[in-house]
């Protein structure tokens, strides 16, 4: 499948991509959009020249400041809208090649929250990340706590922590255990991030209602990159025995351009196998994880950018099927929009862990950058960007960048 439209060759927003997001610039307010390699495809703009009328949409519905209304019309509609923005991108004649004011450069363009966020879970699935945090809280001898391969542990998350790549948000304070094992209100030392993916809740279930492995597919609308910052001194104080709490949600940073599901789909493969065997409503055969190739980018406020580390969210121990059907089997209603994060994810190796935790061994192995300086946590100014992409063989999809800074404590 390839474009009449100039796509550059290494483009995460290639022609089998298509992408929903929000966008806005000077001249049009927040709408709908799909990312085509450098530019945006104004729906607003599309459907205004009567181009959609086939699916016989309010057309307000493209001049919205989220796509939650967009996401409600179900696959069955927001699938075909995207099939069809790609056949008009595809080789031959096209009504578009006579509209240019359709396309905005991303460059000018203003990303906004895709969706209006209800609930956050954060989940804890990579094996490898759980292990290594397991050793450096708790017991080196027993990383992992019984429950940990019998269900995937999650915390629920505040959405009002979540902003859109490129936000910045200042160092924060909390109680930090200091001299004489007493507590202090400081500014965290131990400010990090966590590479996850997270999906979008494209279909509301109702109270009660429970959601199996095989269904859960129709619910994921589809895939965002997620920082989760985290605090580790204040997290470490004061997540005995509830969970993360005042570490975690003070900021988290997600991707703008939604990759659907139906994007990822010829991405998707068979997940590690699950040992000790998971109980029947977690079982699943199918390939449901996915080959996603997974950056981290530093960059200092002196300019020095460096990849700190390189993993694949096939590694994940449990799926996004599997997180779905447990966060479901009592019965917890879901919601359009609703973001649920894998967890960190991290590879086997040095150099593929997905938290400065990990990378620095709680800040003994200090990272040294190309400038010559060293992080064992993140520093004032500091940017962290997350790349993910998934490539087979001409095929490529991606997700863009989420990218935050850190400024100083207030
Ligand atoms: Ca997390």
């Amino acid at each position: 499948m390839t474009s009449w439209k100039k796509i550059p060759e290494d483009s995460d927003f290639s022609i089998h991509n298509i992408p929903f997001g929000i966008f806005s610039t000077p001249r049009r307010t927040a709408r709908i959009g799909v990312a085509i390699g450098e530019e945006i495809i104004d729906l607003a703009a599309l459907n205004a020249i009567h181009l959609l009328e086939d699916f016989e949409l309010d057309p307000g519905i493209f001049y919205q400041p989220t796509l939650n209304r967009f996401i409600g019309l179900g696959k069955s509609v927001t699938s075909k809208i995207r099939n069809y923005i790609q056949e008009l991108l595809m080789d031959g004649s096209s009504p578009l090649k006579d509209h240019p004011a359709l396309f905005v450069k991303q460059s000018n363009a203003t990303m906004h929250l895709p969706v209006e966020i209800k609930d956050y879970t954060d989940f804890y699935s990579s094996m490898e990340h759980a292990i290594n945090v397991g050793k450096m809280f708790r017991d080196p001898e027993n990383a992992l706590l019984p429950n940990w391969k019998h269900l995937p542990v999650a915390y629920h998350g505040r959405s009002s922590s979540i902003m859109i790549s490129g936000a910045k948000f200042n160092r924060p304070k909390g109680q930090i255990l200091g001299p004489h094992q007493l507590p202090v209100l400081a500014a965290t030392k131990k400010l990090d991030f966590e590479l996850e993916l997270g999906f979008i809740i494209g279909q509301e279930s109702n109270h009660g209602q429970t959601i199996s492995t095989s269904e859960a597919e129709q619910y994921i609308f589809g895939f965002v990159l997620v920082n989760d910052w985290s605090a580790r001194d204040i997290q470490k104080w004061e997540y005995v025995p509830l969970g993360p709490f005042l570490g975690k949600n003070f900021a988290t940073s997600i991707s703008p351009w939604i990759v659907t599901s139906e994007a990822l789909e010829t991405f998707k493969i068979k997940g590690p196998v699950q040992d000790p065997p998971v109980l029947e409503y977690l079982d699943i055969s199918a390939n449901a994880n996915f080959n996603i190739d997974l950056e981290v980018v530093i960059r200092s406020m002196s300019g020095e950018i460096q990849t700190i580390t390189k993993t694949n969210s096939r590694h994940l121990y449990w799926n996004v099927r599997q997180q779905l059907a447990h966060h479901t089997i009592n019965g917890c209603k879901i919601n359009i929009g609703d973001l649920m994060a894998t967890g960190t994810i991290s590879g086997q190796e040095e150099g593929s862990f997905g938290s400065m935790l990990e990378l620095t061994h709680d800040g003994e192995k200090p990272i040294r950058l190309s400038g010559g300086t060293t992080r064992s946590f993140l520093e004032d100014y500091d940017s962290i960007i997350m790349k993910g992409s998934a490539i087979d063989k001409d095929k490529k999809v991606g997700f863009g960048e989420v990218e935050g800074q850190v400024l100083p404590a207030l």
